[in-house]
């Protein structure tokens, strides 16, 4: 430093003396690029430039020439200048050792530099833009004062780069061979320059005149982009000379300040965050809880965002014990939703699911449409023949050639081109069955009594049925034909049932008929016609088809298969639907003459293919705008169905109190049978046992052996597995055996609903204990004696007593339940066979015996009941 600045000092009046000059010839030259000269830059570069000045104004020819040369002049006497710089051009060459080095280290050394700049520059541009964004909002005000502060180190940086600019143009070689003149002042000269760059590490303002030299080459290429790009030659230069430093510093501070407004602004957004980090937790988040009609309480809790432990405390509080995998009510999920301080959005089935009953159409759209017929009445009065007679006088039979086909129902065209929809299941089982689900699809219903008979008890619950569902009914009095036929009889036994018939001034029609020989047919067609057009019966049929499933099967050519009765609208093929639990498109339509339709109208019974499983008789079939709003409302039940049906019996306090105040007890029980019509008769059963105060309900129903899952649902509930002629699974049975699950066998309806009646009633009989003794496997099948069959049994369990009571089953349905008649081990009677070995039993009564059958024998006990 010293040195530098006593070389500095021992120039500067010379430097002084010929900055004036050399400053206006300068001017010119950086005048005609930039404006932006400074006149403290110039004395510093003059301060530092003597030497090189000279020789790089003297290669220009134009008057510039002779100002360097005063100006190399004035550090030595005039005479120097004129031949310095003559010899400086040949010097070169002479210099090249020493000269050349230096002048190639300066070279390099500004590369480096420039290059370093470069970089510099890009890192900053590019910050500069990342943090621009940043800065934007809030840092409007600042910036404007930075730009102020960059205008202000523009000022002060832009001559500096300018200035070796403007010295570009001359050649770096005249600047080595200025130097040599001066020969004693050149090579001090000289030095500095060398010195120079290196101090332009430490004294960065000093140093602007000797970066020029080694900025001249750079300059060059430089000049068009500082043109271009005024700011970011800013960085530029700053860095080039010791300016470099002063931009530097500037750059720095705007980095630093850019930096420690971002953050500042971290910090900001930190300490924002920091108070309301805390607070969070404390106020609340208010969340709209969307609740359906049931929903589990872990599923609610994840709606809330709450803890499901919490809800489950909150719901224990409330003196209800659930665990978090249990279904809870709406409106416990509404008490648990405002305790959490939420607000709940209560959603019915009907948002998702299709609510088929408040979409009415309006008045002009309705249409006549055929009236649909049921015929009930007691066994063996004629229903069927009715039916078919009926059947025979369709005008249209025949002649489209078509087949009949049981499909259910069908339609007949009268004489008078009307047409009637007969519902081909006769019997009021189907009629209570649908009106259980809620499809009351008959219009009018045809009482058969048959003329020769009376009055019967299935007739009288014909009667009860019918007026329960308020629908219009017709009596028919069958059998006309027939010698003991005596109509009035049933006319006035009809009075005691509160029906009156127009034969006795009464308002329900009633005509005799006769099956066999076709007699008073058309009357009652004309009665129905009649009685339809009384109710007036009309639907719309330009709109997408509903229709109730009659019946439906799984046909092994046709997949699932369902008779529906199109309610309204037009069901058309391609129609994408929902029915049930099931989703489908229509594949065909088929009509009770085997005829493939394209579409069918109101009161139309056909047969729909293109399910995607089979739904129930009472389902609605409901056509959708679209397959995946079909597939979503038919997700939707299948949830609802498998909700209703693994929903356990009430496990709340409140609605036990409940139940308990209104009187109404619930008596759960599973019900397991051998097929689907013991499963549905016994379910009906148990239904009709229910009182005003204690009601069955039934938690599950199905066909099949008693499983594991049956077994959990029963011991959850406390309820009692009613197997009908079915039997546990050996996984069930470890099962029943663990939980103590009460199990109640029978294999005759009237007996389970006779018990079951007595339990409900509190008239509890002795109580029958079973207890299994052995199980045995049939190993085979041999002739005993001239009817009967002996099994060849391998005993795997306990023992085989002669005597006691024995269950064979196949695959977990009981085959038989009998007695062991006579056991044998080889050829002697025994009282009792032990595990492991092989007997041959007869059983009594029964004779279907297979190999592999499993026989359960057991000692039953009663005991008095102890509860
Ligand atoms: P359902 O059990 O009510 O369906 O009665 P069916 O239609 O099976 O008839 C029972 C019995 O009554 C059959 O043997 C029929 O032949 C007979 N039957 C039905 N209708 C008539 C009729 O109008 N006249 C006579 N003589 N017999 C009839």
């Amino acid at each position: 430093m010293s040195d530098d600045n006593d070389n500095q000092r021992t120039r500067k009046p010379l430097g002084l003396k010929r900055s004036v000059d050399a400053g206006e010839v300068k001017q010119t030259f950086s005048h005609g690029r930039t404006n932006k000269v400074v006149v403290e830059v110039k004395r510093r570069r003059v301060l530092g430039k003597p030497g090189e000045a000279a020789p790089v104004a003297a290669p220009p020819a134009p008057e510039p020439a002779p100002a360097p040369e005063p100006v190399a002049a004035a550090p030595a006497p005039k005479p120097a200048p004129a031949p310095a710089p003559r010899p400086a051009r040949p010097a070169p060459a002479g210099e090249t050792p020493q000269e050349r080095v230096k002048r190639l280290q300066l070279e390099a050394e500004e590369e480096r530099l420039r290059l370093a700049e470069e970089a510099r520059k890009r890192e900053d541009e590019e910050r500069q833009r990342a943090e621009e964004e940043e800065r934007r909002r809030i840092e409007e005000n600042r910036r404007a004062e930075e730009a102020a502060q960059q205008q202000a180190a523009e000022a002060v940086d832009a001559p500096a780069p300018e200035a070796p600019v403007a010295d570009a143009p001359a050649p770096v070689e005249a600047v080595a061979p200025a130097a040599k003149p001066e020969t004693a002042d050149a090579e001090p000269a000289a030095k500095p320059e060398v010195v120079v760059p290196a101090a332009r590490r430490f004294t960065p303002v000093a140093r602007p005149e000797p970066k020029r030299p080694p900025a001249v080459e750079a300059a060059k290429p430089k000049k068009k982009d500082d043109k271009r790009a005024a700011p970011a030659d800013e960085g530029k230069d700053n860095r080039r000379s010791g300016k470099l430093t002063v931009t530097r510093a500037l750059n720095e501070d705007e980095g630093r300040r850019a930096r420690s407004l971002a953050a500042l602004k971290r910090a900001r957004e930190k300490e924002r965050r920091g108070q309301g980090g805390p607070s969070k937790p404390r106020e609340k988040q208010v969340r709209d809880v969307v609740v359906p009609e049931a929903i589990t309480v872990s599923e609610l809790a994840n709606r809330m965002a709450e803890k499901g432990a919490d809800l489950v405390k909150a719901l224990f509080n409330m003196g209800m014990m659930v665990t978090v995998n249990q279904t809870i009510d709406q409106d416990t999920a509404e008490l648990l939703v405002e305790e959490f301080g939420h607000n709940i959005t209560r959603v019915s089935a009907s948002d998702v699911d299709i609510d088929t009953s408040e979409d009415t159409d309006p008045e002009e759209t309705l249409v006549t449409r055929p009236p649909v017929v049921t015929i009930m009445g007691h066994v063996d009065h004629g229903k069927t023949s009715l039916l078919d007679a009926l059947r025979g006088t369709d005008v249209v039979k025949g002649e489209a050639g078509g087949i009949t086909q049981h499909i259910g129902a069908y339609q007949i065209t009268t004489k008078d081109k009307s047409k009637i929809t007969f519902l081909d299941t006769p019997g009021h089982a189907a009629f209570t069955e649908m009106r259980m689900r809620g499809a009351n699809v008959t219009d009018i219903v045809i009482l058969v009594v048959a003329g020769d008979d009376g009055l019967m008890p299935q007739t009288i619950e014909a009667i009860n049925h019918t007026k329960a569902a308020g629908v219009p009914m017709i009596v028919a009095i069958t059998k006309s034909d027939k010698p003991e036929f005596n109509p009035q009889k049933i006319r006035e036994r009809l009075l005691e049932h509160e029906i009156v018939v127009e034969a006795m001034s009464g308002d329900v029609q009633d005509v005799e008929v006769s099956a066999k020989s076709g007699a008073g047919l058309d009357k009652l067609i004309e009665a129905i016609g009649l009685q339809a057009e009384l109710l007036e019966l009309k639907a719309r049929p330009d709109r997408d088809a509903e229709a109730t499933v009659i019946e439906a099967q799984l046909d092994k050519g046709r997949g699932p298969v369902a008779t529906v009765l199109v309610t309204r609208g037009t069901l058309k093929r391609g129609d994408t639907f929902v029915v049930g639990t099931q989703s489908g498109k229509v594949r065909a339509i088929v009509d009770d003459k085997g005829q493939q339709l394209k579409e069918a109208g109101p009161s139309m019974p056909v047969e729909v293919l293109g399910l995607g499983g089979v739904p129930s008789a009472g389902d609605n079939l409901s056509v959708v705008e679209n397959e995946q709003r079909a597939r979503e409302v038919a997700k939707y039940r299948q949830e609802r169905a498998t909700e209703k049906r693994t929903a356990l019996a009430p496990t709340n306090f409140d609605t036990m109190f409940n139940n308990l105040a209104s009187n109404v007890i619930e008596f759960p029980v599973v019900v397991k049978a051998d097929v689907q019509g013991s499963v549905e008769a016994i379910v009906n059963a148990l239904h009709n046992l229910s009182t005003d105060e204690i009601k069955v309900r039934v938690l599950n129903a199905g066909v099949g052996a008693i499983t594991e899952s049956d077994v959990m649902l029963a011991g959850g509930s406390k309820a009692p597995i009613i197997g009908f002629n079915v039997r546990p699974n050996a996984k069930a049975r470890d099962l029943v055996k663990r939980d103590g699950v009460r199990m109640m066998y029978y294999d005759v309806i009237y007996h389970l609903t006779d018990a079951i009646a007595k339990e409900m009633a509190g008239e509890l009989g002795p109580e029958r204990i079973e207890t299994v003794v052995g199980r045995a496997e049939v190993k085979q099948v041999f002739p005993a004696g001239k009817r009967d069959k002996a099994a060849g049994l391998l005993v795997l369990e306990g023992a085989i007593r002669k005597g006691l009571f024995a269950r064979l089953t196949r695959q977990d349905v009981i085959v038989s339940a009998t007695k062991i008649q006579s056991l044998r081990r080889f050829k002697d009677d025994v009282d009792e066979v032990r595990t492991g070995l092989e007997c041959g039993v007869v059983l009594e009564d029964t004779n279907d015996i297979k190999a592999g059958d499993m026989l359960e024998v057991f000692s039953v006990e009663e005991r008095e009941r102890t509860l």
